[in-house]
Order: structure tokens, then C-alpha cells, then sequence
């Protein structure tokens, strides 16, 4: 089923004359998710009256909007710096970021009527608790601007072509002056972002940092803590892969599989990209996380002069849920109700190891099916990062999680598809109108 929806079209292609030829369409977006929309948007506002026209492949548009921060939709971060992210250089990460930064992001949804509140670690929601709020938002602004989207419309080939590009979809033919590809990556496959944008990044002269799944569930095969399964507690996690070393904090949940909640989830990229690049990562868990050995061994020191009679559970009662500081000491040999003034130092250094550098045997994730993102694309190094156009295809631009960038949980990887599609739909637009100048 597909379907297109126009929006007002008094005054598209007429203010300033882009559109003068109707067969061929000023901007063609490929993706109509958080970085495609945004980007005709910005068109449109940059440029009154250039045509745009988004085509998407999936029935309906915004599946990931919608199941986005369980159906709340983290929309940004009241803090967003380029060290939020992985992948590209830094450098050109933080210069698109400034072009459109997290600010004018709660600015733009606040004037289009969408109220954003913070809540823990910065992250921002819309006030309404509805991920649907913001998908309408955009699409009511889409609509304002005149912004035509055409669903059930799947891109198979995009070829420059005379002044522009042919777009070839599952529907019939599109001829348009430039073409933005924000096909997203391959995560959550089913909302129709499965992976088939490299591809026409590739045809047209791209290279790619391969894929993999990130902020994903872990996977522990056989996990001796499978008993803890539905029980979260403060954690860190260091992922160790020969030189590299990333300590990630956080909320931890264990699950039947293995490991989720926000530090797994944030962990999950270093232990992906370490294997796809051939090494062979450790995962460490720390479950008091605010504790160094040293400090934990202080304490217990001291809790033998405080409290003769006291023991590894009754000293540290309430630092974990108790089912996990058991079963964590007992993994590790050491009693949790011997007194503490009977353990030997061998055996309270083990059950300080026990507790702070646990060994998590992670063999793999759970895959694009789970991730909320993608980490690999298209390598920034071949954007302009001023415009989002691609230095090796004049004429097209990218935006989104297709491009090497994947932000950490909390509103990041939003922010990077506003940021970047705005970069690259005003910069489209303009180019347009200067070339009629
Ligand atoms: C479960 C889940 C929860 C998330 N929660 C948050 C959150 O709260 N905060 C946050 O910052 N990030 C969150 N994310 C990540 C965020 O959703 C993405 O980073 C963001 O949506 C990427 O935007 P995009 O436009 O680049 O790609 P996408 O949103 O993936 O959009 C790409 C679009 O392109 C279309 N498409 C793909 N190929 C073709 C083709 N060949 N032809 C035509 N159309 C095509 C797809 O149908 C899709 O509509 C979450 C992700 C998931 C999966």
C-alpha cells in the first residue's frame, strides 16, 4: 500500500521560482525518519517554495519516532557535545552540532507546540509522555510547508542523471536536482531501516565502516547469573580489548539472556566494534561501582573493628539488591554469613573481586533486531561537514545514522539526526536557490 500526502501547496515551487520544471522535483529525501523529515523541513523553512518530496518505503512513516524512549521519545539532551559520540573524528561531529545545536532542537519543538521537560542525566521528553506528539509535530510542520511524503515508496537505485539524479523506487521514477539519503542504519529492521541505504551510498562512489549493532542487549551463554534474571542495580562496565579501555556507568539489568539496561546497552558498541575489528574484548562488571578495591578493603577492615560479629551481608546490606550480592560473593567462594572478623585476607580480597571485577563471559548481542542503533556507515571523512554533501557526489547529501556516528543513551542519537539534517537541508535548499541566482 503506498500513499502520498501533500501538504498546503499554494505557494510550493511558485515564491522564488525553484520548480520551474514540475517533472523534476528540487529535493528528493530517501527516508522519512527523524534525520529525512527534519531535513525538508529545514528545506523548506530555508528556501520558501522549494519543492520537496520525501520518499519512504515503509506503509507508514516514524515507526522508530514512535517506539523511541519506550514510547516517550528521548528527543535530545540538555548537554550535547561531540564526546557523546563514536565513529568519524570528532571534529566534524562537533561542527555540525554547532551549526544546529540541542537548544535550538527544544526550541523548534517548543514552537511547534511540543513542550519538552528534562528528567535524569539531561535527557529530554516531550511533556505529553507521547512519542506521538513528536512525530506529529513534524509531520504537521512537513505539512505547513507543503512537504510531499510518499509512503510504500522503496528506493532500489539513485543514479545522477542530466542536472540532477533519477530516483528509481518501488512505485515508478523520480527525477530531482539533489537527493538527501537519510536511510538510517540497520536497526529494528522491521520499521523498514534495514540496511539497503549503504548500498545506494556505495553505487554512488561511498565507502563503508562496517556495521554493527549498538546500544543493544548482551548476551551471556550459560550465564552463571541467570538467577538474578528481571533485578537491576547501579553497575560499570569496562570493555577491554588489548590497548582500548571504555568504562561505561550505569543502571545494569539482568535479563534470562544476559545483560541490558543503560550501561550494558552503552557498553555494547566497544564490544562490538572490538570484535569487528579482531580483537578480543574482555567485559569486566563492577557492581558498586562507586567503590576502588582499595576503598572496599578499607571498609571492611573497618567494619571488623566496628562490628565484630558483622559479615560480608550484614556490612553491605543495601549497596546491593540482596539476591545479587549473594549470589555474586558466592561465585566468587567466599561465604556471605562468616564473620567478617573469621575471613581471611585471601578470602576477603576474593570476595572484593567478586564484587568489583566480576568477569561477564558476553558472547555476543542481541542483535539489529534489538538495537536501538547502528554503529559504521558512511565514513565522515567523504561529507563536507558545513553542507552534509558528499565529497564524492555532487549534488547528493546524507544525514542520520546512516554516516560513522552513534551517540551513547540518552538523546544523543536524536539530536545527531536533527543536527545533521538540518545542516544538510538548509544547505540544500540554498544551493538551489544560488544556482537560480
Ligand atoms: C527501540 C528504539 C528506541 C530508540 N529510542 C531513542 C531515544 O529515545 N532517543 C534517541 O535519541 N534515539 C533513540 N533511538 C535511536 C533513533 O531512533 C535513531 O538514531 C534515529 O531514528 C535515526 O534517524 P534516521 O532518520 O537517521 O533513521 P531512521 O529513523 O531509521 O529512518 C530511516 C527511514 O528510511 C526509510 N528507508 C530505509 N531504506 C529505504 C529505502 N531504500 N527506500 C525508502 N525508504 C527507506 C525507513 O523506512 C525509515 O523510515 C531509538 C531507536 C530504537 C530502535
Amino acid at each position: 500500500m503506498m500513499s502520498s500526502v501533500r501538504g498546503d501547496e499554494a505557494g510550493v515551487g511558485a515564491d522564488m521560482g525553484v520548480s520551474e520544471d514540475n517533472t523534476v522535483t528540487d529535493i528528493v529525501v530517501v527516508g522519512a525518519g527523524a534525520a529525512g523529515l527534519f531535513a525538508a523541513i529545514a528545506a523548506a523553512t530555508a528556501v520558501p517554495g522549494v519543492r520537496v518530496v520525501c520518499l519512504d518505503g515503509a506503509k507508514s512513516v516514524g515507526a522508530k519516532i514512535l517506539v523511541s524512549g519506550g514510547s516517550r521519545c528521548n528527543v535530545t539532551n540538555t548537554e550535547v557535545t561531540d564526546r557523546d559520540f563514536q565513529g568519524g573524528p570528532s571534529r566534524v561531529v562537533r561542527h555540525v552540532l554547532r551549526a544546529f545545536p540541542a537548544s535550538r532542537t527544544a526550541d523548534w519543538f517548543r514552537v511547534a507546540g511540543v513542550a519538552l521537560h528534562e528528567e535524569e542525566g539531561g535527557k529530554l521528553f516531550p511533556d505529553t509522555h507521547r512519542s506521538r506528539t513528536v512525530l506529529e509535530a513534524l509531520l504537521g510542520a512537513c505539512k505547513g510547508a507543503g512537504i510531499e511524503i510518499r509512503t510504500g515508496h522503496r528506493v532500489t537505485e539513485v543514479h545522477p542523471s542530466g542536472a540532477g539524479f533519477r530516483i528509481v523506487t518501488s512505485a515508478g521514477e523520480v527525477d530531482a536536482r539533489t537527493v538527501l539519503l537519510a536511510t538510517g542504519g540497520k536497526s529494528l529492521p522491521k520499521s523498514g531501516s534495514d540496511g539497503f541505504g549503504y548500498a545506494l551510498a556505495r553505487a554512488l562512489g561511498h565507502s563503508l565502516v562496517p556495521p554493527t549493532p549498538a546500544l543493544v542487549p548482551l548476551v551471556i551463554v550459560n550465564s552463571p547469573f541467570a538467577a538474578f534474571s528481571g533485578v537491576s542495580h547501579p553497575a560499570a562496565l569496562t570493555v577491554r580489548d588489548g590497548g582500548d579501555r571504555h568504562v561505561v556507568a550505569g543502571s545494569l539489568l539482568w535479563t534470562h539472556t544476559g545483560v541490558s539496561g543503560p550501561a550494558a546497552l552503552d557498553a555494547s558498541r566497544h564490544w562490538h566494534r572490538a570484535v569487528e575489528e579482531g580483537r578480543r574484548p574482555d567485559v569486566l562488571l563492577s557492581a558498586l561501582p562507586g567503590l576502588t578495591f582499595e576503598g572496599l578493603e578499607q571498609l571492611l577492615i573497618e567494619a571488623v573493628r566496628v562490628h565484630p560479629r558483622g559479615t560480608l551481608r550484614s556490612e553491605l546490606a543495601g549497596m546491593l539488591p540482596s539476591a545479587v550480592l549473594e549470589g555474586l560473593l558466592r561465585h566468587a567462594g567466599a561465604d556471605p554469613v562468616v564473620p567478617l572478623s573469621q575471613l581471611s585476607r585471601e578470602h576477603r580480597r576474593a570476595a572484593i573481586r567478586g564484587l568489583l571485577e566480576v568477569p561477564l563471559t558476553v558472547t555476543d548481542s542481541r542483535g539489529y533486531q534489538h538495537a536501538e542503533v547502528t554503529a559504521g556507515g558512511v565514513p565522515l571523512e567523504e561529507m563536507v561537514p558545513a553542507t552534509m554533501e558528499s565529497r564524492r557526489c555532487p549534488g547528493l547529501y546524507l544525514a542520520g545514522e546512516i554516516l560513522d556516528v552513534d551517540g551513547r543513551l540518552g538523546g544523543f542519537n536524536f539530536q545527531w539526526a536533527w543536527s545533521s539534517g538540518w545542516v544538510a537541508g538548509t544547505a540544500m535548499a540554498r544551493r538551489l536557490s544560488e544556482s537560480r541566482v
